[in-house]
């Protein structure tokens, strides 16, 4: 990997201020999705490794609680600048292990580096508040203090923005932090715990551990000294993180999956519609939490938006993110694909007709072709479940009543998208 920074680039997990590999030498070996190339190995931490990280957490909380919100400010502001000074590498790190096309990649850099912008300057305002007492003579004062240790997992998707969105938060307020990123992408994560190196965190203020999910994810949810989980990733697995961490009572901060409906009304400006309709689906291939996973349209733009919004998918370009002019990557790994590939094989099972796509993509490994079903059955699995992946089913409306009914036909609850004047959709 060719990077400006050779720094950036760490095959060891960031604790208490330092490198470190796992004591008895285990690691994980990490791929790139486009080539299936091994990019490198991270340490595969044990339990009592990350017990150790959270000790060191503790003991750092317990200096960095007392910072001002101001030299807390100062180093945040600093590792954001450090991010943007060094976008294009972090850009090729991310490309390189999670596949996402360059633009898109860096875009996410930037975006993580204001994240971490915006709390270093709401750390200055985490302000109180005063409320009266029923009874005489006296008034309630509410102020706000850090709680402790954080534990952060985060999945591979955005592997740097993820990261800074929940840690930037706790160290403004001066809590400290212990992350577990997804074991497909690493790297992006330990390239920023370089750059937090170098804006001046205290040791043991931000640590980055790499290993085994259930072992790390166990001590983080059991161990009493972290008070704090914040996790984004599927639904399946935030629902053991919450159980896991009841004994302890944590405070937990979840975002999961999700299944956004796309709705196209009779009196949509259809290629708006078709744009915005691309840009929710086929971001990442596919692999956002609030990419659209249903589109409706309605019946009497139906056939104009499908023929439309068809021939823009066959354009899409498919490749290594690296390349120019890619507009969609592969997916992040196999079973991913094989979850594509079952979803679209069940719906035409039960109905739906192939616009374009369908298929893996002649690339191989982890591709898929961009694909649009239509004439899909809401009996489909991909109905009701997130596909996570570069396929867009098109569904047919006849009135308000049914597609809200319809959109709303799911358990998870990310944005809804749609195009047409109606008002007060937000609140259906
Ligand atoms: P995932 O399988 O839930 O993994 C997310 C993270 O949890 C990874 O770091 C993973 O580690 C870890 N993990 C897995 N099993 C664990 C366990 N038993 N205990 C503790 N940690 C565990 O999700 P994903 O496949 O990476 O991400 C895709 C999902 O995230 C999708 O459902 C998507 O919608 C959701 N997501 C939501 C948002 C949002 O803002 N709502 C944003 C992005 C993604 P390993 O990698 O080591 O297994």
């Amino acid at each position: 990997m060719e990077l400006n920074n050779k720094s950036l680039f760490r095959e060891k997990c960031f604790v208490n201020g330092l490198w470190a590999d796992s004591q008895k030498g285990n690691t994980i070996e990490v791929n790139n999705p486009a080539t299936m190339q091994i990019i490198g190995k991270v340490p595969n931490f044990s339990a009592e490794e990350t017990k150790s990280v959270i000790d060191n957490a503790d003991k750092a909380f317990q200096s960095w609680k007392n910072t001002t919100a101001k030299e807390r400010s100062i180093i945040l502001k600093k590792w954001s600048d450090l991010i943007i000074e060094n976008v294009d590498d972090l850009a090729k790190i991310m490309t390189i292990e999670q596949g996402k096309p360059l633009a898109e990649a860096k875009g996410e850099i930037l975006m993580g580096a204001s994240y971490i912008e915006f709390y270093a300057e709401e750390a200055k305002r985490v302000y109180g508040d005063i409320i009266p007492d029923p009874r005489p003579g006296k008034r309630i004062v509410i102020i706000k203090q850090p709680v402790g240790v954080v534990g952060a997992i985060t999945p591979w998707n955005f592997p740097n923005s993820m990261i800074t969105r929940k840690c930037a938060a706790a160290l403004a307020v001066g809590c400290t932090t212990v992350v577990k990123p997804a074991s497909q992408t690493p790297f992006s994560a330990l390239a920023v715990a370089e750059l937090a190196k170098v804006a001046g965190f205290p040791d043991g203020v931000f640590n980055i551990i790499t290993g085994s999910a259930k072992e790390i994810g166990m001590e983080l949810t059991k161990n009493p000294k972290v008070k704090k989980i914040s996790f984004t990733g599927s639904t399946e697995v935030g629902k053991i993180l919450m159980e896991q961490s009841a004994s302890t009572v944590k405070k937990i901060s979840m975002e999961l999956g999700g299944h956004a409906p796309f709705i196209v009304f009779e009196d949509a400006d259809i290629d708006e519609a078709v744009a915005g309709a691309l840009q929710s689906k086929f971001r990442n291939s596919g692999q956002t939490c609030i990419c659209t996973n249903r589109i409706f349209a309605h019946k009497t733009v139906y056939d104009t938006f499908l023929e439309k919004f068809t021939k823009e998918v066959k354009k899409i370009k498919v490749g290594n993110g690296l390349e120019e002019g890619i507009v969609s990557g592969p997916l992040i790994d196999k079973s991913s694909l094989e979850k594509v590939i079952d979803h679209v094989k069940d719906a035409v099972n039960v109905g739906a007709k192939i616009a374009v796509g369908g298929d893996v993509h002649p690339l191989g490994g982890n591709f898929y072709q961009p694909t649009v079903l239509s004439n899909v059955s809401t009996k489909a699995k991909i109905t009701f479940e997130e596909t996570f992946g570069p396929v867009a089913p098109v569904y047919k409306f006849s009135n308000d009543d049914e597609v809200i009914r319809m959109a709303n036909d799911t358990h998870m609850d990310l944005p809804l998208f749609y195009s047409g004047k109606r008002k007060n959709l937000e609140s259906c």
